[in-house]
């Protein structure tokens, strides 16, 4: 199959009440613990590659990888997605070089680093959603902003900084056109998220719940959200690891998310301690070992364990088969004539 949009698939999503896992890669052994983990649950699925990403592996690299997935899995829409793009040259690269949904973070300034305003931030998502819709490309946007820093982007801090506004959330949907919107509720990037158990005090369930009920058919976004589960940090310390203890987003909020708008459910660090635990314990219990298939094959198995986990829990699994493909030149023609909408609908307050 094709290559799909992702607005058709959160479209999809939205339909059968489910959140789509998307999973970030670098390389050609984390495409395929994904695309082994989408068959195995009969999954729609979301891959994406931060500009991190795409300058590690060389982006047509990981473009003709996704390309290949496409064929070896025709049973499987996958919608290739650009995480936190920086500014609209970003998105726009993007976009030539085939992605079909790209991430405009203009919640940051191009570098990436500095909070944006508010006026900025609707100026180049504005922008960049002109110029995406036309192509039939799908377009994420943020309001808010994220705690800490990932593959370099971000503004650090605590994700309590910048809670998003609901109203500001409403403004930002109405004129900007957004097909999703990545909102900010206290997560943060990386393993260290939150030093307990997270609650309501350091996770804003119903910040994300009041901007639900306002929007309510806008397609939210929760970033950050890996779980981090003692397990997989448990097998890296047991095999010569040093991760201090941390807590992530638990399962069962993301699933309260998916029940209040919740359609994209970004998940990295849980994939990279997987990758990271399986290569130390290989090396571990077998140092005399060299050949790289040694540890990348338990890895690749190790990853995609996760990514069918985390399929199930979101509610993607079975879902794979459900719709037929829209080609994005069709989906460009929806832009036009109005039949796919980009005014978000209001409610009142
Ligand atoms: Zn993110």
């Amino acid at each position: 199959m094709p290559l799909v949009s992702m607005r058709q698939l959160l479209d999809e999503a939205a339909k059968g009440g489910y959140g789509v896992g998307a999973f970030n890669v670098n390389d050609m052994e984390q495409i395929q613990a994904i695309m082994e983990a989408a068959r195995e649950t009969r999954s729609p699925v979301i891959i994406q590659a931060s500009r991190g990403a795409r300058q590690f592996a060389q982006d047509r690299y990981l473009y003709h990888l996704i390309l290949a997935a496409s064929e070896l899995y025709p049973e499987i829409p996958i919608a290739m997605h650009q995480d936190h793009g920086n500014s609209f040259e970003t998105c726009k690269s993007a976009i030539e070089l085939g992605f079909t949904s790209v991430m405009m973070d203009g919640s940051l300034k191009a570098d990436g680093k500095t909070p944006s305003s508010f006026e900025e931030n609707v100026e180049v998502t504005r922008k960049v959603v002109d110029f995406a819709h036309e192509r039939g490309i799908t377009v994420e946007g943020e309001i808010g902003v994220l705690g800490g820093v990932e593959d370099g982007h971000g503004a650090g801090g605590s994700g309590l900084d910048h809670i998003t506004d609901p109203d500001q959330a409403v403004e930002f949907a109405e004129r900007t056109g957004v097909d999703a919107l990545a909102i900010a509720i206290g997560t943060s990037h990386g393993a260290y998220k939150f030093n307990k158990k997270p609650d309501g005090s350091v996770l804003k369930m119903d910040v994300l719940i009041a901007i639900h009920k306002r929007l309510p058919n806008t397609h939210l976004v929760m970033h950050g959200s890996s779980s981090v589960p003692k397990d997989l940090q448990d097998i890296i310390n047991q095999y010569g690891g040093k991760l201090k203890e941390t807590w992530g987003v638990p399962v069962e909020e993301i699933q309260l998310g998916i029940r209040n708008g919740v359609r994209k459910v970004n998940v990295d660090t849980d994939n990279r301690l997987a990758i990271t635990g399986a290569i130390r314990k290989v090396l571990w219990e077998s140092p005399e070992k060299f050949d790289p298939r040694d540890y990348m094959k338990p890895a690749r198995e190790a990853m995609q364990k996760v990514v069918a986990l985390r399929m199930t829990q979101f509610g993607q699994a079975g879902h794979a088969g459900d719709y037929t493909p829209v080609s994005i030149a069709d989906i460009a023609k929806g832009y036009k004539d109005g039949s796919l909408s980009t005014r978000p609908l209001v409610a009142a307050k």
